[in-house]
């Protein structure tokens, strides 16, 4: 095991990564930004090292300073967190290059899943089912209207290197389609340097329901089970919960050992995620392969009982995986709401400044992750997430009791915050009967 890891990352997965190498015997180091000086997570790091100023294109993303820091402080490894660089290959490769494990896969296996055509053909291989188009990058635009034809109107343009939803065009037909495969590569070369777009069946009713997976050095890869992702807002995810509701389980089983497959092929180590729409004929549809720990994996952690934080660091010092497939289990359902900083009746606009007052919940199967003490002030360089709370229930209905319940003793002022809307989700029947997709909470909002 390592001795000491740098903490690339901020907040409360920084808290988190703390947390899970402490239980390791594992010292931390924390980088921060001068916007960060007072970040209450950096008390509990073994040492911090300032990098630069508040915005992240000075300090969190400067490969350079980040490797000095690792070097000066004789870390061993680095673990990126979520965001930042964590997909950054080339950080992967430079932590290589300078004999500092990254605690992540491999800039290879990154590549791999992270380029959604390569993706699209290693899932193929490995029987993770995918959406119907073309096989690889549009060269062509009279193949790309053929197999929109085959296929069916609409369909939906994509960058090969798309992340955040650029690069993406909606088409509803023939006469459509070239305006928008010549955007969505202009785009794509502007956002990426990388202008391969590629062409898929668009699904219009479809539930958010992503796998995780985790893998080792030695060529083991295990799945624990999914999420469900459905409510979103703007494509970010407001709700998360596992396991997913309503699906069969002989579909579930299938698709998730597809998932864990799928990494085996990669020769990936270390936390992923396999992102899936399923229909209403719950047909399942991979969109893309998230290569790091996401920000939902506490889900999981509650009813798998899986510390995926530690695993990722265990086995990133080249320890086999603690978990064989048939040793983990579904136990109970849990739920975790993201609580932002933001005011949902000034369409969500990001509240930074000073948490007066800060009254957490707890009790029995209540956890909260979060970075968040009183007097603490939200810079405004970062994202608004101030907090997760997950609850653990015996099944869903006590799950969605337990969270209204842990809701409601949440008290955070004078910052608005995104709690009187999940309220307001986790009463509407669409949500008790899971009975959802993507588009739902907004075409709430929009009411
Ligand atoms: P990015 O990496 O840019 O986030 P994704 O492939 O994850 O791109 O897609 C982002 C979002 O766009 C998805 O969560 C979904 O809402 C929508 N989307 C992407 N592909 C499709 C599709 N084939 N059909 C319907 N919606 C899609």
């Amino acid at each position: 095991m390592f001795g000491r890891i740098l903490i690339a990352n901020r907040g409360e997965i920084a808290l988190r990564i703390i947390r899970a190498a402490r239980e390791l015997g594992v010292q931390t180091v924390c980088v921060y930004s001068e916007a960060d000086a007072d970040g209450p997570w950096l008390d509990l790091a073994d040492e911090k090292v300032c990098i630069g100023k508040g915005p992240s294109a000075d300090s969190y993303l400067r490969i350079d300073r980040i490797i000095s820091a690792a070097e000066m402080t004789d870390s061993e490894a680095i673990h990126p967190g979520y965001g930042f660089l964590s997909e950054n290959a080339h950080f992967a490769e430079v932590c290589r290059d300078c004999e500092i494990e990254f605690i992540g896969p491999t800039p290879e296996a990154m590549g791999r899943l992270g380029d959604k055509i390569s993706c699209k053909r290693l899932a193929k291989e490995a029987g993770t089912p995918v959406f119907p188009g073309t096989d690889g990058e549009i060269e062509e635009l009279d193949e790309a209207i053929e197999i929109a034809n085959e296929i069916g109107f609409p369909v939906i343009v994509k960058a090969s290197a798309g992340g955040g939803g650029r690069g993406m065009r909606v088409v509803h037909d023939v006469a459509e389609l070239k305006a928008a495969v010549t955007s969505a590569q202009q785009e794509a070369i502007a956002s990426f340097g990388n202008g391969a777009v590629y062409l898929e069946k668009f699904l219009d009713k479809a539930r958010h329901i992503e796998v995780q997976v985790l893998g080792d050095k030695h060529g083991n890869a295990v799945h624990l089970y999914n999420r469900d992702c459905t409510s979103q807002r703007r494509h970010q995810k407001l709700i998360e919960e596992g396991p997913a509701p309503n699906v069969d389980e002989a579909i579930r089983d299938k698709v998730c050992e597809s998932a864990a497959e799928l990494i085996r092929k990669a020769k990936y180590s270390g936390a992923a995620t396999v992102e899936f729409l399923m229909n209403q004929e719950q047909e399942f549809f991979m969109l893309e392969v998230n290569t790091r720990v996401q920000v939902e994996h506490p889900v999981t952690e509650m009813f798998t009982g899986v510390d995926i934080v530690r695993e990722s660091i265990r086995v990133a010092a080249g320890e086999p995986l603690a978990w064989t497939q048939d040793q983990i289990k579904i136990n109970g359902h849990a739920i975790e709401c993201r609580l932002n900083a933001e005011d949902p009746d000034m369409n969500f606009m990001p509240q930074p400044g000073t948490i007066e007052s800060w009254r957490p919940a707890g009790g029995p199967g209540v956890r909260l992750d979060s970075h968040v003490i009183e007097g603490y002030r939200i810079p405004p360089n970062y994202d608004s997430m101030i907090g997760k709370l997950i609850v653990h229930g015996h099944d869903r209905n006590d799950a969605i009791s337990r969270m209204r319940s842990a809701l409601s003793e949440m008290k955070i002022g004078p910052i608005k915050t995104t709690i009187p809307l999940h309220q307001r989700l986790l009463e509407h029947p669409s949500f008790i009967s899971a009975d959802f997709d993507i588009n739902w909470v907004e075409r709430l909002l929009d009411e």
